[in-house]
C-alpha cells in the first residue's frame, strides 16, 4: 500500500474508533454537549468549497458510511460518488431495518423498495419505487439518472432495468425482517383471524371490541428512523429511511434519499423517497435536503424542494428544516389541530452549513451524522411540535 493510502487508512480507523466511541456514550444516554462540536449552534459553518457528507442515520453504520464516502470526497472524488457509496452501505446492512436488504415489507410480506439521486452539477435525477429483489436500490436510481432521459421507474420495469445491468436478484428478507413481518400479521389487528386460536393465546381477556384489549397500551411508540424492538415488542407501524448529501471539493453538491418505506403498507404504496421535490431535492446553487417520516406528509408538502427554496432565499439549513416543518403543522392545523405530524428533515448548503429539524414524535432531538474536514461527529437538530 502507498504511503498516502495507509495514512489514509490509519485516518479512517481513527475516525472510525472516535465515532464508535461516541456511538456507545449515545448507547448509554451519556451524550455531553462538550463532545458535540457546534452542536447547538444554529450556524454549523466551515470554510466555502470544503467538502462534507452527511446522512440522517446516527447509529454505527451511518457513521461507517460516512466514514467511506468521505475517503471520497477527501481523495478529490465527487458527491455523486461519496452519496452512492455511503448509501449503498447502509442499503446492505442486514441489521438495518429501514432501507435495503432487512428492510421492513409490506402488509403481503414483500420487501419494496424506494430510492432517489440527484445530482446538482447536470441538474440531473433517478428513481426507482416499489423495487423488489435488489438490494442497493440508490444504485439503480442512479443508473436510472444517467442511462435513460427518465426520471423514476417502478415495480416490475425498475426491476427489469435493473436486471439488464446485472443486478443481482435477492431474498432481502433476513430472518429479523421476516419474523417481525410474520408477528406483525398475527397482531395487526383486533379483529382479524391470524395467529393461533384465543384459547390457546396467553391474553388478557378481551375488550369490547376484539381480541386484544392490551395491543395499544403495548405498542412500542414508533417514529423516524425507528427500528428498535423489531421482534420483541408489539408492532405497530415503523418508519424509517436515510438521506445521504454531500458537497465535494469543487462545490458540488449530490444527494440520496433510499428506504422500504413505511411498514406493512399496503402493496404497491409509493412513499416520498423516490419523489423528487419530496424526499430529496438539490440545487447546486444553493444545497441539498432530504426527508424521512410519513411520506404523505413530504409528498403534499413538497417539503424537501421548500427547504433548499428557503436555503435559496438565505435560511440556514437548521432555519429552512424548521421552515418545512412549520409548514406542514400550520397545514393539518387547519384540518385537525389533534393531529402531530412526525418528519424528520436534514439539509446542507453550498457554504458546508448543515441542520436537522423534526416534529410529532417523542424520540428526542433529530440526529445526523457529518463528516468534515474538522470531525466525524453526531450532530443533534431541533425538535418542534411535540404535541
Ligand atoms: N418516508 C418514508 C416513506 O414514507 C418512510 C420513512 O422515512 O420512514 O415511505
Amino acid at each position: 500500500m502507498s504511503e498516502q493510502g495507509s495514512e489514509r487508512q490509519k485516518r479512517s480507523e481513527i475516525d472510525r474508533r472516535k465515532f464508535v466511541l461516541h456511538s456507545v456514550g449515545l448507547g448509554a444516554g451519556a451524550l455531553t454537549l462538550s463532545r458535540l462540536p457546534k452542536a447547538r449552534s444554529r450556524r454549523n459553518q466551515q470554510a466555502a468549497g470544503t467538502p462534507l457528507v452527511v446522512t440522517s442515520h446516527s447509529n454505527e453504520t451511518g457513521g461507517e458510511a460516512m466514514r467511506q464516502a468521505w475517503e471520497i470526497l477527501d481523495g478529490g472524488g465527487t458527491a455523486l460518488d461519496a452519496v452512492e457509496r455511503g448509501a449503498n452501505v447502509i442499503e446492505v446492512d442486514p441489521e438495518d431495518s429501514s432501507v435495503g436488504y432487512g428492510g421492513l415489507p409490506n402488509e403481503n410480506g414483500v420487501i419494496q423498495l424506494d430510492a432517489s439521486i440527484m445530482d446538482g452539477r447536470t441538474y440531473n435525477a433517478g428513481a426507482v419505487a416499489s423495487l423488489e429483489n435488489i438490494k442497493t436500490p440508490s444504485s439503480v436510481a442512479r443508473l436510472v439518472m444517467e442511462r435513460t432521459d427518465h426520471v423514476i421507474l417502478v415495480g416490475i420495469g425498475a426491476l427489469e432495468f435493473a436486471r439488464s445491468f446485472g443486478f443481482q436478484e435477492e431474498d432481502l428478507h433476513t430472518e429479523r425482517s421476516r419474523a417481525a413481518w410474520l408477528r406483525w400479521r398475527e397482531e395487526h389487528s383486533d379483529r382479524d383471524d391470524w395467529g393461533p386460536p384465543d384459547h390457546l393465546r396467553n391474553l388478557p381477556s378481551p375488550g369490547p371490541d376484539g381480541r386484544d384489549a392490551n395491543r395499544d397500551a403495548n405498542s412500542g411508540a414508533t417514529g423516524p428512523g425507528t427500528n428498535s424492538g423489531l421482534v420483541d415488542q408489539p408492532l405497530d407501524f415503523h418508519y424509517g429511511t436515510t438521506n445521504v448529501l454531500a458537497v465535494d471539493s469543487n462545490g458540488d453538491i449530490s444527494g440520496i434519499t433510499t428506504t422500504s418505506g413505511l411498514s406493512w403498507k399496503v402493496n404497491g404504496r409509493i412513499g416520498d423517497s423516490p419523489i423528487i421535490g419530496a424526499g430529496l431535492y438539490v440545487d447546486n446553487d444553493i444545497g441539498a435536503a432530504g426527508a424521512t417520516g410519513r411520506g404523505e406528509d413530504v409528498i403534499k408538502s413538497c417539503a424537501s424542494f421548500y427547504i433548499v427554496l428557503r436555503m435559496g432565499q438565505g435560511r440556514t439549513p437548521q432555519e429552512a428544516c424548521e421552515d418545512a416543518c412549520e409548514l406542514i403543522v400550520q397545514k393539518y392545523r387547519n384540518v385537525n389541530p389533534n393531529f402531530f405530524p412526525s418528519e424528520k428533515f436534514v439539509a446542507v448548503n453550498k457554504a458546508g452549513e448543515y441542520g436537522a429539524a423534526s416534529m410529532g414524535n417523542n424520540r428526542g432531538r433529530p440526529r445526523m451524522t457529518v463528516r468534515n474536514a474538522e470531525s466525524l461527529q453526531v450532530h443533534e437538530g431541533t425538535t418542534l411540535y411535540t404535541g
